[in-house]
């Protein structure tokens, strides 16, 4: 079976002033001078923060990725910024497809897929978030509505680059509510499937990210699942000591 390295990313979501470069210098030290963690560490701020981010978290091995990009790599785009605008900003990593862009700005696996597309052209790794909402799964559609993400979302690219899947389901995001570890081990077996079955041998070694209300309290029973290689946090990556916790479990 292929080993792969775990990944916990924080989404700061539209949170995050420069005070808050505060948490990230006590979310170091934590690392700096604790047990090593055995995950990568990600953290996606606000755009207004990424350079602080990647110059702030590089001795501490803290990487930064942004929350979204444009499929265009410049051009007359009016509060866009671009891949390559991440990747000069120090970003090393992007979320495409977070179910806030999908409903807020009705984003399209289309549209989520050419971003997904600019994100490996720019170097950067996109993770790229799929999930159904309550009434999809409550139907019984959840793992069809999660293989059609995927066979949409995902660039043919994924192949030669690094890639990295979130699943997320839309009610469990910022709820408090999370899947039964039974429901997270199907979900997650079918993605991975799914990955194989159009990537091969290389769909073995996608990471698969859990996202949704993962917290200090239920981290290491998610992480513990087949599977499950890694999170991606939302409100609990915007307390050090909660984050820590989290890559702590892993
Ligand atoms: C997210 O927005 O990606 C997320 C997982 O949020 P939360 O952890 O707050 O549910």
């Amino acid at each position: 079976m292929t080993t792969i390295s775990p990944l916990i990313a924080g989404n700061w979501k539209m949170n995050g002033l420069t005070h808050s470069l505060d948490e990230l210098a006590e979310l170091a030290r934590l690392l700096t001078t604790g047990a090593s963690p055995r995950a990568v560490v990600v953290i996606c701020p606000p755009a207004t923060l990424l350079a602080a981010v990647a110059a702030q978290g590089a001795s501490s091995g803290i990487l930064a990725g942004g929350q979204d990009c444009h499929m265009a790599a410049s051009g007359a785009h009016t509060g866009d910024i671009s891949a390559t605008m991440l990747a000069d900003a120090g970003a090393q990593y992007v979320i495409v497809g977070h179910s806030e862009r999908r409903t807020d700005h009705a984003e399209t696996d289309d549209i989520v897929r050419a971003k997904a597309e600019a994100a490996i052209g720019a170097g950067l790794k996109p993770i790229i978030c799929v999930g159904e909402t309550e009434a999809q799964r409550d139907a019984g559609h959840a793992e069809a509505v999660v293989s059609a993400q995927l066979a949409g979302s995902i660039p043919d690219a994924a192949e030669q680059h690094e890639v990295v899947v979130a699943y997320e389901p839309v009610w469990a995001i910022g709820t408090g509510r999370t899947p039964s570890l039974e429901d997270i081990a199907a979900i997650h077996g079918a993605i991975r499937a799914r990955l194989v079955e159009r990537f091969g041998e290389r769909g073995e070694t996608i990471r698969i990210l859990y996202g949704g209300s993962m917290k200090p309290q239920n981290a290491r029973e998610i992480l513990d699942v087949e599977n499950v290689n890694g999170g991606l946090v939302g409100g609990a990556s915007l307390l050090a000591k909660d984050f820590y916790t989290i890559i702590s479990a892993v």
